[in-house]
């Protein structure tokens, strides 16, 4: 916080310093001007004189002298009103503009402030029982062989999912930055969810999941892999709430200038209270958090909402509990005009 007023008094002070240089120049180059105004003023009344009187010039007299003195003087003083009133005004500008310009950094800052505390409370709890875990098992005397490996093997999982987890925190900070920073090309919409499928198949067929594509071809502007990535989270997440030989339905349908392509489940659903923050990092539905096995970090949406959103598209969801779920993304597709 200090920091960003500090920087913003710095602004600030750079505004003004620019303002008043050009202000100061122009009134010198004023000053200048009227200068030479106000004396060939005076020559051009004196010669009017000297042409009336046809005498000689008349010496300046030293009340003419006083004039002339008191209208620079008048001069500079208006001047310098003038540039104290825009030192004021260009003062109170500038601290508002420089406020303006680093709102969206202190927001970007806030947000990865947020984002890195967010992550390592997310850490800290699957570290600490892993550690637990270890300890209480080394100082058992009677440890045996079977139950070391039972350790062993539940610690792996743990790795597992930890290597999960910031594989999936690196995903999301590539989709952080404004407009992402994969570049964006032509590409079937159809082609990344056939790609999904296939990657999520095996795992739908370890609990007997059948999954059903009523595909239409559709071409859009955006990264394949994030695309892919989107239908990878949705048919894992599906798989994942869903019980054993149930059937989950991709479907796409064009309207207007969109391409909408859902994801649905025949799965224990989402509870009303529980849809609104869904796609918030970190947020888990009390079911999902004390299933085990089903554990993700509560990422895979907020990811699929990050892409989504960098292809100008949106992603909605439609839920009833114990019913099933209808996930729904929209894309801009390529318009031709
Ligand atoms: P997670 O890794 O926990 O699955 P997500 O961000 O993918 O994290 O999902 C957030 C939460 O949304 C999940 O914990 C779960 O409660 C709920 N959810 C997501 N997809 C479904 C679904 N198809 N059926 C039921 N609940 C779901």
């Amino acid at each position: 916080m200090y920091i960003f007023n500090k920087t913003r008094l710095k602004l600030t002070a750079w505004y003004l310093l620019i303002i008043m240089l050009i202000s100061i120049s122009f009134s010198v180059v004023i000053y200048k001007g009227l200068e030479s105004e106000v004396e060939r003023f005076a020559r051009i009344h004196r010669m009017r004189i000297e042409r009336q009187v046809l005498l000689m010039p008349p010496p300046l007299s030293p009340a003419d002298l006083d004039l002339i003195k008191e209208s620079k003087q008048r001069i500079i003083l208006i001047l310098a009103v003038i540039n104290g009133v825009i030192f004021v005004i260009s003062g109170a500008l500038g601290y508002v503009l420089a406020g303006k310009t680093l709102k969206p950094i202190q927001e970007m800052v806030d947000e990865q402030n947020r984002f890195i505390s967010d992550a390592s409370h997310e850490l800290r709890t699957p570290l600490t029982s892993l550690k637990t875990a270890m300890e209480v098992n080394l100082r058992d005397k009677n440890l045996t062989l079977l139950n070391a490996k039972k350790l062993i093997s539940e610690s792996v999982n743990e790795v597992d999912k930890l290597q999960l987890f910031s594989e999936e925190l690196l995903q999301l900070s590539q989709y952080q930055t404004p407009n992402g920073t994969i570049p964006f090309e032509v590409i079937s919409v159809t082609e990344a969810i056939k790609k999904a499928v296939h990657k999520m198949l095996p795992v739908a067929k370890q609990k007997q999941i059948e999954i059903k594509e009523k595909v239409g071809e559709y071409e859009i502007k955006g990264s394949a892999f994030g695309i892919t990535d989107v239908f990878v989270i949705l048919l894992d997440n599906a798989i994942k709430y869903s019980p054993r030989e149930s059937t989950i339905t991709v479907e796409t349908r064009k309207t207007g200038n969109s391409v909408f392509i859902s994801v649905t489940d025949e799965g224990m659903g989402i509870e009303a209270k529980d849809l609104p923050h869904i796609f918030d990092r970190f947020y888990r539905a009390d079911y999902a958090r004390s299933r085990t096995g089903t554990g993700g970090y509560g990422l895979g949406l907020s990811i699929a909402k990050k892409i989504v959103d960098a292809h100008h598209g949106s992603i909605h969801v439609e839920s009833k509990r114990n019913t099933g779920s209808v996930f729904t993304v929209s894309l801009p597709l390529i318009s031709f005009s």
